[in-house]
């Protein structure tokens, strides 16, 4: 396994990280199979893992709920003398922060749950435009100087489905984050924060952890014969696994990638891999492979929004290029249950399709010359008004 810096924390971590939010479970999801998830926890860190994320959300019932069963089994778990053994990376809630009171809250009730006295990185989670907001409004910059100064939290970041503005307002308002987790995989690299974020944050001396980096399982599983042929071009042969996470690890500016593992044969796959990647190691023909087949995946797009954001603010509220990003991607990985999962939690509910009014106030404003108005039409009717594939 190989090991490198987390931007400037003085953290080695793993280039493989355990990400605690799909742990085998007895069938709902606040039920974590505590022998299974066990068994899986320790062969990772005894085969060289050192690094969990968890949320405070994580294994809820609902999705942005409140308290989960990740952070609890992850004390229990930890105590079995693995503590020491792992750097424990944990998120706050953004979404349940309304006042200054909530943010001593929950990390103390965090700290709790995971049977810590301290937490190593402490990640606010999800942070939107939107969110940050309430955060400043409940003094959060000066509860993270606080928090920092007396030890319960080695280091503080973020996580973000923003874009690279949420970026720039983050890093502009606060000079104490040390690392950032946010979604990358090789049909990402201009989604959210993609290639550019990472580039941003490693040059402001940022450690770089990604989330989804197999979106869900969707690019490895079930691949599309057209998808595998070619992949079957390269000079390399890989599996698609194993392009999912060499195209990430390849990167110099990738610290960490958070793969949620709910099986043995999907973790012992993961070491094995990471244990044979490193900078560098894809050729320049396979990275055009990887272009080509990132180009195939897009045939099968919704529509041609580019998420320029031209055609925003809805006086609606709708958010226009989100529900086109989700609906395309849906499209693309012909997976309209897991696109629905980033759909339904990303935004409130007021900034998603079937509040479009069918107003028109946006029909001439899109450069692609989108007919915006019955493309939400369409989007409505492929993911519905509320989220039921959990
Ligand atoms: S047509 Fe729909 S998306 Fe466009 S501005 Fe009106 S409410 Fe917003
Ligand atoms: S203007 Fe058109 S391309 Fe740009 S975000 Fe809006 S719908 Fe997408």
């Amino acid at each position: 396994m190989e090991y490198r810096e987390l931007g400037n924390t003085g953290e080695k971590v793993s280039i493989l990280g355990f990400g605690a939010m799909r742990l085998p479970t007895n069938g709902e999801n606040n039920q974590i199979n505590k022998e299974k998830s066990e068994e899986l926890l320790s062969y990772g860190i005894d085969n060289g893992i050192n690094i969990i994320d968890t949320a405070y959300s994580f294994h809820a019932n609902e999705i942005h709920g409140g308290a989960g069963n990740s952070e609890p089994f992850l004390g229990e778990f930890l105590e079995t003398g693995y503590r020491d053994k792992v750097y424990l990376q944990t998120k706050m809630p953004s979404w349940l922060i309304e006042k200054e009171e909530d943010l001593e809250f929950y990390l103390d009730e965090q700290l709790k749950r995971l049977k810590t006295d301290h937490i190593d990185n402490y990640l606010l989670h999800g942070v939107n435009n939107e969110n940050w907001e309430n955060y400043k409004n409940a003094n959060i910059v000066e509860f993270l100087d606080n928090i920092l100064s007396d030890g319960r939290v080695k280091h503080v970041g973020f996580s973000t489905h923003g874009t690279v503005e949420t970026l720039f307002i983050l890093t502009a308002e606060y000079d104490k984050w040390e690392m950032a987790l946010t979604q990358m995989n090789f049909l990402d690299e201009t989604y959210q924060t993609g290639i550019e974020g990472l580039n941003i944050l490693s040059q402001m001396g940022l450690g770089n952890m990604i989330m989804e980096p197999l979106r869900g399982g969707r690019l490895v599983q079930n691949v599309p014969e057209n998808i595998m042929e070619i992949w079957n071009t390269a000079e390399e042969k890989r599996t698609p696994i194993e392009w999912a996470l060499e195209y990430l690890w390849n990167m110099e500016n990738v610290s960490c990638v958070f793969s949620g593992m709910n099986s043995l044969e999907h973790l012992k796959t993961n070491i094995e891999i990471a244990s044979k990647s490193k900078v560098n190691m894809i050729s320049e023909n396979d990275k055009k492979v990887i272009k080509d087949v990132a180009e195939e995946y897009r045939q099968n797009k919704g529509n041609d929004c580019t998420s320029c954001g031209y055609c925003m603010p809805c006086p609606n509220k709708v958010n226009i290029p989100h529900c086109f990003r989700e609906y395309n991607m849906g499209n693309i990985l012909n997976s309209p249950k897991g696109s629905a999962r980033q759909y339904f939690t990303y935004f409130e509910d007021k900034a998603l399709a079937h509040h479009c009014t069918q107003c028109g106030d946006c029909v001439n404003m899109c450069p692609q010359a989108i007919n915006i108005p019955e493309e939400m039409k369409k989007v409505e009717e492929y993911f519905g008004d509320k989220f039921n594939h959990f």
